[in-house]
């Protein structure tokens, strides 16, 4: 890697405003070297923001995952994602291509179809699918950490053998179904969907809200308390009778992204679709917690877009006789995303450390998840008004960014409940408050 001087030349915007077209597609510019000082260039259209040299610290394969992630990201996705979010379009002919590029699993043991790769490459994938849009990383997160994993960790041999090859090649989409309508930060106090035990099948009720892919998945991993009232997860193929899958509709946030809601009525399922290996919130809990990774390092993508973007307009553009990019105040929201961009490298890739030796600790998770999601969307905001007039559009991509990270600061747990399960661990006192006591449920109606 070398540090390259060049300055790069503002980019080549999708649209014009004032023309009042819809976004057109553009070819990416080709490579022009790097922006400033703490970008490392690492071949490619746009070189990464990394001011403490972090990539020093990853192996030569891991860079390698970064580098082909984002060639790919910049040449399939970056000149489009504005049109996708703005007509709330997911991709779908990419799947099978972020399985040819090993973004399904990464961490998925070669055996069973994953790459078998670091948690810092996983990170670095995240990285990367964000830095072009949220969308992208939630579709990716949900069927690596939120379907792969559990199946990976807590399913039969049978169960990893059916699905998983399947799911690290796109052929398969999953979806992960634990949120329901009452309040997703409760979700064992407030879990209704049951599971019951019939013969040997299980029947089942309920219903499920905010649904990531969920009219995208061949399978979803749904949670629901037995007959003692523990939480259980089963594999349902989303075309069994019964179900469904709504898609939720106007969404200013995430919208290159499908999010739906799921209606199970008498889902009629084999016993051996259970998850064997887990019961009780523990099971998506855990499922979480290695998702909440992956995001720490994703927002960090997003932060980078927004600072470069808002880093080039500054420079470019000029007000009472200079660049505002002389301007103190325009200089201390630049100092404060790169400040906790690099912040926020360092913590990710310490997280990547203690997840490979196997002692990440869920409340360490939370810090990354809380404090990366917050910097990115407080930079998103920023970076929106250092643009002036023009930020408010999808000429840029801030906006986008800041809209999509407002998601993501709730979702996965929101910023307060981490705040919470960081207090918690910190001062011994929960200050989240008890779910309802466990309860058998076998005998409602
Ligand atoms: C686009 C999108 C995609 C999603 N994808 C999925 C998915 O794939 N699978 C899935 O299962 N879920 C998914 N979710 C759900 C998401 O995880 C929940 O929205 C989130 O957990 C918050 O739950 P809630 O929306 O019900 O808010 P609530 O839990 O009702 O919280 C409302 C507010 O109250 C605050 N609050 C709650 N409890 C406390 C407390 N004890 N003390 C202080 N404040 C509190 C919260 O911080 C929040 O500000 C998704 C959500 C979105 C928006």
């Amino acid at each position: 890697m070398t540090n390259d001087p060049t300055p790069v030349t503002p980019t080549a915007f999708p649209f014009s405003v004032a023309e009042g077209v819809a976004p057109r597609e553009r070819e990416p510019a080709p490579y022009q070297g790097v922006p400033g000082p703490g970008f490392v260039n690492w071949r490619v259209r746009f070189p990464m923001f990394d001011f403490l040299q972090v990539s020093e610290l990853l192996t030569a394969e891991e860079r390698e995952i970064g580098r082909a992630a984002r060639k790919f990201l910049e040449a399939e996705c970056l000149p489009h994602i504005n049109r996708w979010w703005e007509n709330a379009e997911f991709p779908t002919h990419l799947i099978r291509k972020f399985g040819e590029m090993g973004f399904l699993g990464p961490t998925i043991p070669t055996e069973y179809g994953g790459l078998g790769a670091s948690a810092a490459s996983y990170g670095l994938v995240a990285y990367e699918l964000e830095r072009i849009d949220s969308g992208l990383r939630s579709f990716c997160s949900v069927q690596s950490s939120l379907v792969m994993y559990p199946i990976y960790a807590f399913g039969s041999e049978e169960q990893k053998r059916e699905y998983l090859p399947k799911l690290a090649t796109g052929e398969y989409v999953g979806c992960f179904g634990l949120t329901e309508s009452d309040g997703g930060s409760d979700p064992d106090g407030n879990m209704k969907t049951r599971a019951r035990r019939d013969g040997d099948f299980y029947r089942l009720s309920g219903s499920k809200m905010w649904i990531t892919n969920g009219n995208l998945a061949q399978i979803a991993v749904i949670w629901a308390k037995d007959d003692e009232g523990v939480v259980r997860g089963f594999i349902v193929p989303t075309d069994t009778p019964g179900f469904k899958a709504n898609k939720i509709q106007h969404k200013i946030s995430l919208r290159a992204s499908v999010t739906s809601e799921l209606v199970l009525e008498d889902v009629r399922v084999p016993a051996s679709a259970m998850l064997p290996g887990v019961q009780g919130l523990k099971g998506p809990l855990s499922c979480l917690t290695q998702a909440r990774y992956g995001i720490a390092w994703g927002a960090l993508g997003a932060l980078e877009a927004v600072y470069t973007e808002a880093l080039e307009y500054a420079k470019s553009r000029t007000t009472f006789g200079s660049s505002i990019a002389s301007r103190q105040l325009v200089q201390e929201k630049l100092v404060r995303m790169a400040s906790d961009h690099t912040k926020g490298l360092l913590l990710a890739w310490r997280l990547a450390q203690l997840k490979d030796a196997g002692k990440l600790k869920p409340a360490q998770v939370s810090l990354g998840k809380r404090d990366n999601v917050r910097a990115a969307l407080n930079g998103a905001r920023a970076a929106r008004e250092i643009l002036g007039g023009s930020g408010i559009t999808l000429e840029y991509h801030s906006i986008r960014h800041m809209l999509n990270l407002e998601t993501v600061d709730t979702y996965e747990g929101t910023h307060d409940i981490h705040t919470l399960i960081l207090g918690r661990e910190f001062t011994g006192e929960n200050a989240l408050g008890e779910s309802p006591k466990k309860e058998a449920v076998g005998s409602r109606g």
